[in-house]
């Protein structure tokens, strides 16, 4: 499990969940992108994912969060199809 943790502009250390709501001033998707089944806002964690290019058919180097389950988080090192739209944010380490 990836228990880091960011700053954010307060300097003040957050999670990759919170995070990813203060990026993107978006609520969690009740609905895992991973597994499409629900999810609540407890169930929810910070994955780190890779975006793979539409074109180029390649995987990004930078890494990007998304919310999604624990257990779906996971299996993240197997490519996916995400069930649902939702914004990924790049995951700037400092
Ligand atoms: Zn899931």
């Amino acid at each position: 499990m990836r228990t880091k943790q960011m700053m954010n502009t307060l300097g003040q250390r957050v999670s990759w969940k919170k995070y990813w709501k203060i990026f993107t001033l978006q609520d969690f998707p009740n609905v895992c992108p991973f597994c499409g089944l629900p999810m609540s806002e407890d169930e929810v964690e910070g994955c780190h994912i890779k975006v793979k290019g539409r074109l180029t058919g390649e995987l990004s180097t930078k890494e990007y969060i998304i919310p999604g389950h624990h257990e779906c988080n996971m299996q993240s090192e197997r490519p996916f199809s995400a069930k649902i739209t939702l914004y990924a944010v790049e995951a700037i380490e400092r």
